[in-house]
């Protein structure tokens, strides 16, 4: 085994980190981690040091660490067959099963699911279907994506354009053209604190408006939003926002495209978010949960009504001229077949909205009172801790986010991972969704310690 000081030595020199402040990590300014292992909702470092990752990861591991059901489905198919390509109509057995098993999990509507590697390429993917579908139907100038301010949807060009995070934006020329955001549905954050949630949802629904009104209904072709806001805070949306949303985009003829990356397979304690909240999507993304992470895997799940049209397209244009080496790769496949097995066997969906109701209540039960704790909110196993400077005003701290910095690394001295959320001093957590109720307690008890201590 290489030696500690080697390992980092080499992690410095020659690693580029995603996500990470490069200067600060070449000075060995900021923190590095090596992990090594993991069981459940637990990971460990090389130094032994034990945590509970109440992110799962990047609220991926949806199963838990070191679920051998999956190692082994992995190892059997790397040892019969480790790659064959899904391009002309070729496929593995693991590649059609998870297919099925897909579709028989997600809302009736939908028809068929393209297989891609992460949350980033299949929101790509998406683009790149309905930019044909508006061609197919002679719509050419019906090709702008509405997305929404503090929205995530990837970091690519056409993904960080969507993604509604200023961080993702700056010094990189982007958004692209093409590309536009609306309000997000941030209740807590609403511009009138006397609005109640039918009068915010109501200023929503205008400035959609508003925005559809100026372009033109004819130059938008879709709206792509997460069903509950993930890095942009985890916000779930004001009751009846989705249906308000909703009826504007079909009164326009805008396709909407329920970014389920985080939400599906089950994280609100129900199979799809769609479902939680009654969308009927065009198009649904996964990734994360699909695999629970264990290998690179995601997908684009088209609806009948965009099926149709592309089929069409393809009879007049020949195949479809868009397709990844590793679309629909056969380990990640496998993986996707025994996680989705492993949630039916263990019961996580339901586990995830009654472990993750009592998880929110309980931190909103001890932070409860705080003079710093503006909210406390969450849906599922999904959770936030909003701090502000002032309560009543609503104000952000100044510097935004080094507050929250400062609870999440006393939290990691306790031995639990929480993650700082981009632009606020949000507290974010997004558990494996076989937390037990027990560590639910621990994370919260690190929770409220932890803002005692950076905040008094
Ligand atoms: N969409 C959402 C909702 C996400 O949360 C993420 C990743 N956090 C993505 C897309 C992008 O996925 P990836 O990082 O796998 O490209």
């Amino acid at each position: 085994m290489l030696r500690n000081d080697m390992l980092e030595q080499w992690d410095r020199e020659n690693f580029f980190h995603p996500s990470t402040h490069l200067a600060q990590f070449a000075r060995g300014e900021a923190p590095e981690r090596v992990v090594k292992g993991g069981e459940g909702c637990f990971i460990e470092d090389r130094d032994g040091n034990r945590f509970l990752d109440a992110f799962a990861g990047l609220y991926c591991v949806n199963v838990g660490y070191g679920r051998s059901e999956i190692a082994e489905a992995i190892a059997e198919q790397a040892r019969e067959l480790a790659y064959y390509h899904a391009y002309v109509g070729h496929g593995t057995e693991a590649s059609i099963t998870l297919s099925k098993m897909v579709l028989d999990r997600a809302p009736d509507h939908m028809s068929k699911v393209y297989f891609g590697l992460g949350g980033s390429d299949a929101n790509e993917t998406n683009v790149k279907l309905i930019w044909y579908y508006n061609n197919i139907l002679g719509r050419p100038e019906k090709k702008k994506i509405i997305s929404r301010w503090r929205g995530y949807h990837g970091s690519g060009l056409v993904t960080g354009s969507l993604t509604g995070l200023h961080l993702f934006h700056n010094k990189f020329d982007l958004p692209l053209d093409r590309i536009l955001h609306t309000e997000p549905a941030y209740f807590y954050r609403r511009p009138d604190p006397e609005m109640d949630a039918a009068a915010y949802v109501a200023h929503c629904v205008a400035e959609l408006e508003a925005m559809i009104e100026r372009e033109g209904a004819d130059t938008i072709a879709a709206f792509i939003g997460e069903p509950v806001m993930g890095t942009g805070g985890i916000v779930p949306p004001p009751e009846g926002y989705w249906a308000a949303i909703q009826a504007v985009l079909e009164e326009h003829d805008i396709l909407l495209i329920a970014d389920e990356v985080v939400t599906g397979f089950g994280r609100l304690g129900s199979m799809f978010g769609s479902d939680h909240y009654g969308l009927k999507p065009d198009l649904i993304t996964i990734a994360k949960g699909l695999t629970s992470a264990y290998a690179p895997l995601s997908g684009s799940i088209v609806s009948e009504k965009m099926w149709a049209v592309l089929e069409q397209g393809t009879d007049e244009n020949g195949p479809i001229g868009h397709g990844w080496t590793y679309s629909a790769h056969p380990i990640g496949a496998a993986a996707g077949v025994a996680n989705l097995k492993l949630v039916d066997d263990l019961g996580l969906v339901k586990n995830a909205g009654e472990v993750g109701g009592y998880f929110t209540a309980a931190m909103a039960d001890a932070l409860a009172g705080h003079a710093h704790v503006g909210e406390v909110r969450g849906e599922g196993m999904l959770c936030a801790v909003e701090l502000v400077e002032d309560k009543s005003a609503r104000r952000f701290y100044d510097p935004v986010g080094k507050v929250a910095g400062a609870v999440v690394a006393e939290m990691g001295k306790q031995g639990v991972i929480a993650r700082a959320m981009p632009q606020g001093d949000i507290i974010g957590f997004a558990p494996p969704l076989c937390l037990t109720r027990e560590e639910a307690d621990r994370v919260v008890a690190a929770t409220a310690q932890a803002v005692k201590v950076a905040l008094g």
